[in-house]
């Protein structure tokens, strides 16, 4: 089976812990053997990932000296995905010696009219109290948002439109090596009038670019591992629901939150719409129970009436 696996943020640093390499190279270590398994079951594998606290980090840093001028969000996102690219590749290396392994950066367009310009909504770096962002966002003219009971600078996220390396891709599962690609939700770049592409400012969700990955790729799963064992309705209330099996339609009637659930939801829909295969959400841990359908919640296409 071919699998698209897209690791979370959190596989790669836990909430609150502060980033750094030996933190980094730690949870990519947990995640790698997770993935491992999936690859000892015969199973081909593409691995995507987040890049959220890594790319705020490099944003910082670029902007730390006064002398040098701060680069491109766009620029910052390659930046990472060749970091956290690089430690997977290096962990899943150590652990699998049959494969051969390429991480690669992967262009996606986006339309530079999407809303998503006007509205910064997609956390990045790391949290702060509110005096503390609100200075931050006047010194260096960012947008900010809570984050839990904290604050964060939040970036445009556009949607993802179409990945301009699916053929590279393609070519290298076809020739059974594991791709890691679409690091954080993937580069955004725009087409210029004439016929050139750009970089743009933003930062895809990292859930709906690995759905259109998977669909381009025509997967046979999207599993999306983070750190809930699995998609809850009523989720923080007493009476907290976790879902087993679901179609897409069953979840498009719940409300899910917009900048954590919400795009794992609509990218399994998306998913499992267009391609009539199954989406997964759980625990990354759970990788292995999850493809055999025991574990996550599992969102399936309407079956035809
Ligand atoms: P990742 O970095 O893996 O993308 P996110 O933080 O974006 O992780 O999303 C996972 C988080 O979503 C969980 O830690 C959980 O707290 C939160 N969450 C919000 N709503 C739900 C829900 N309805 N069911 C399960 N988890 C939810
Ligand atoms: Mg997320």
């Amino acid at each position: 089976m071919l699998i698209v696996a897209a690791l979370g943020g959190n596989a790669l640093l836990k909430r609150g812990e502060p980033l750094t390499a030996e933190n980094q190279r730690r949870n990519v270590r947990r995640a790698a053997s997770a993935l491992a398994a999936l690859i000892g079951e015969g199973h081909s594998l593409v691995v995507t990932h987040g890049n959220g606290p890594q790319v705020g980090l490099l944003a910082l840093q670029s902007a730390a000296t006064p002398e040098t001028e701060s680069f491109p969000l766009d620029i910052l996102g390659a930046e990472s995905a060749g970091m956290i690219g690089y430690m997977i590749e290096q962990e899943l290396a150590n652990l699998v010696s049959t494969k051969s392994f390429a991480t690669l950066l992967t262009l996606i367009k986006v339309d530079p009219r999407d809303s998503a310009f006007a509205h910064p909504s997609k956390p990045i770096g790391p949290l702060y109290d509110e005096a503390t962002a609100t200075r931050l966002a006047d010194e260096r003219g960012w947008a900010i948002a809570p984050d839990g009971d904290k604050w964060r600078r939040v970036v445009p996220s556009p949607r993802p439109l179409e990945i301009l390396e699916v053929s590279v891709i393609s070519y290298l599962v076809e020739r059974e090596v594991v791709v890691i690609c679409t690091g954080g939700g993937g580069i955004p770049v725009i087409a210029c009038g004439d016929g050139s592409i750009a970089g743009i400012e933003a930062v895809i969700d990292k859930d709906l670019a690995s759905s259109l990955l998977a669909r381009q790729l025509k997967a046979d799963m999207l599993l999306m591992l983070t750190d809930v064992d699995a998609v809850y309705v009523g989720y923080g209330t007493s009476d907290q629901r976790a879902l087993g099996e679901v179609t897409a339609a069953e979840l498009a009637g719940h409300n899910f939150a917009s900048g954590s659930m919400g795009p794992k939801v609509s990218a399994a829909i998306e998913f499992t719409e267009a391609t009539g295969k199954p989406a997964v959400i759980g625990r990354l841990e759970d990788a292995l129970y999850m493809v055999e359908g025991r574990r996550g919640t599992s969102i399936k296409a309407q079956p035809p009436a």
